[in-house]
């Protein structure tokens, strides 16, 4: 392994190179593969990150391994010390990581600042430890004998990340695991890598031993070896539904505890009664904001009745007000798509909804600016089940109309779709809302509020498509997932009262 000071830029071109993070140290990849990483404002390459072969995972697996001996011994008071100095140093430095956010993403900088702050209420939930680590004492269970539980670490746990929030989704991952007293591997997504080694500094500067967190950058090759690896008990990975079956159906047949966040289609209801204003501004804000690259945007608005022409009207209103431009300028609001062929990905859905029978009333093609990926909202109205529209998960600023005639109609569409990560309805009838949200086949649910990420004491996970595994990730499901429980059945009887009894024991 050759270890590097500081990553080096190659002078003549400004591309930035990109290294892995093992044992507490920079560490150049040897395997003469690497990535692009690009500034989607400018289209221009920023850095070259290295691909991991099977052997420099396994390095880095080898020092969170070893780092776990000891990681696991340190107290739960030292532990949560060293998560509040965790803490302290990210909401100090926020701004700072949000600046490589959104060069590497493209987000504007007041929404990665948003994620870094929502990755930080995980961190201060961690801040907690000893009392989420609490567990359970019956005293005499059954005569002179006590019972209770304790939660342990799993050992050496892996994340896998995906490119739309390359701060807060590894937060979700290695705050609670480190938290509980596991070491950890990140493969963050090789499309904006740079925020992981910055985390990976971070805890370094926080006092967090060295191998307690290790960064191993790469495709295809790093996550088959993550998954192969007989030395790591659990993978959380979020990103795209078919990567999360593959993961989690390779995982778990390799024994290893996983949970599998996948895609996602997230529809908002809005009903005749609701504030039409407030349901356009929700619904431009959900659907563009981020360029529409978050797991829970709202990407297809479901109007029921008589509201549609309406909504239509006022969200059609409020698009060209949206500031499209570089997400370093601070009056931007909505940046550029993360790279190139997503753009033009996303574009194609635009172009080919016509053909389809859906009907584009706003055209984001027309005049994005500069040579970033940029793309500005579209909408596009008449969108039905089967279409290509409708069924994939676009990811970019496309928002899509449905009409239907009733709440009936409207519940079966969202019930209907694979996915089911989350959903919003929009009205003033607090009794429909209610019977939403009782009725609705989704794991997050929002009542006038578009985007109901959870706080941090509650876990965030979809249904369906959206979630392969049995635990949400972070909050008290967070917890348990990176731990096992073990009961411990205890007595200190007079030796003198032993005797030998083969039947089965009795709890008297
Ligand atoms: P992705 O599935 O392409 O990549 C996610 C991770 O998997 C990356 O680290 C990538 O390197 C790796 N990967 C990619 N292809 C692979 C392959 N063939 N084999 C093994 N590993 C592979 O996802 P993305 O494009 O980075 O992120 C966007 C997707 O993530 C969207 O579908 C979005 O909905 C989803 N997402 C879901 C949530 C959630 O909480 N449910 C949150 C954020 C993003």
């Amino acid at each position: 392994m050759t270890e590097l000071a500081t990553p080096p830029v190659e002078e003549r071109t400004g591309v930035k190179r990109i290294s892995h993070w093992i044992g507490g140290r920079l560490v150049a990849g040897e395997s003469g593969r690497s990535g692009p990483v690009f500034n989607p404002a400018t289209g221009r390459q920023s850095g070259a990150v290295d691909f991991a072969t099977p052997e420099e995972v396994d390095a880095a697996v080898q020092a969170a391994k070893k780092a776990f001996e000891s990681w696991r011994q340190v107290s739960l008071a030292k532990r949560a010390e060293l998560f509040f100095a965790i803490r302290e140093l990210v909401h100090e430095r926020r701004e700072e990581v949000a600046k490589l956010l959104t060069r590497e993403h493209g987000k504007v900088l007041s929404d990665a600042i948003g994620e870094v702050t929502r990755g930080l209420e995980v961190i201060e939930f961690c801040c907690g430890l000893p009392t989420l680590l609490k567990s359970e004492y019956s005293e005499q269970a059954s005569t002179g004998i006590d019972v209770y539980s304790i939660r342990q670490p799993l050992g050496v746990v892996a994340g896998i990340t995906p490119f739309n929030f390359p701060a807060m989704v590894p937060m979700w991952m290695w705050a609670p695991a480190l938290a509980t007293g596991n070491t950890f591997v990140l493969k963050p997504s090789e499309k904006d890598p740079s925020a992981s080694l910055w985390t990976a500094e971070l805890l370094k500067e926080a006092g967090v031993p060295d191998g307690v967190f290790n960064v191993v950058m790469g495709d295809k090759v790093a996550v088959d070896a993550v998954l192969e690896h007989p030395d790591i008990k659990a993978v959380s990975f979020v990103g795209s539904t078919p990567i999360a079956k593959y993961v989690y159906e390779t995982a778990t047949s390799k024994g290893k505890r996983c949970q599998a966040l996948g895609g996602a289609k997230n529809h908002m209801i809005v009903l005749p009664d609701a504030d039409v204003a407030m349901a356009a501004d929700a619904a431009v804000s959900a659907a563009y904001g981020s360029a529409g690259e978050r797991c829970m945007a709202i990407s297809q608005v479901v109007a029921v009745g008589n509201v549609a022409q309406p909504l239509i009207d006022a969200i059609k209103e409020r698009i060209p007000k949206v500031k499209v431009g570089d997400g370093m300028d601070p009056s931007s609001e909505m940046g550029p798509l993360v790279t190139r062929e997503h753009r033009d990905r996303v574009a194609s859905y635009v172009e080919n909804a016509p053909g389809e029978g859906a009907t584009v009333l706003v055209d984001g093609r027309d005049e994005a600016p500069g040579d970033g990926f940029f793309l500005k909202p579209s909408l596009i109205d008449n969108v039905k089940p089967g279409m290509k529209a409708y069924e994939d998960e676009i990811f970019g600023p496309v928002l899509g109309v449905t009409r239907v005639d009733t709440y009936d109609e409207a519940v079966r569409l969202v019930n209907d779709n694979p996915y089911g990560n989350g959903t919003a309805i929009f009205t003033r009838d607090g009794g429909v809302a209610r019977q939403f949200q009782f009725d609705v086949q989704a794991g997050m649910v929002g009542i006038n509020v578009p985007i109901p990420v959870p706080v941090a004491y509650y876990s965030f996970g979809g249904w369906k498509a959206s979630l392969f595994g049995d635990r949400h990730i972070y909050g008290p499901e967070g917890i348990d997932f990176y731990t096992r429980g073990k009961v411990v059945t205890s007595r200190w009887p007079d030796p003198a009262t032993s005797k030998v009894d083969l039947g089965f024991p009795q709890t008297r």
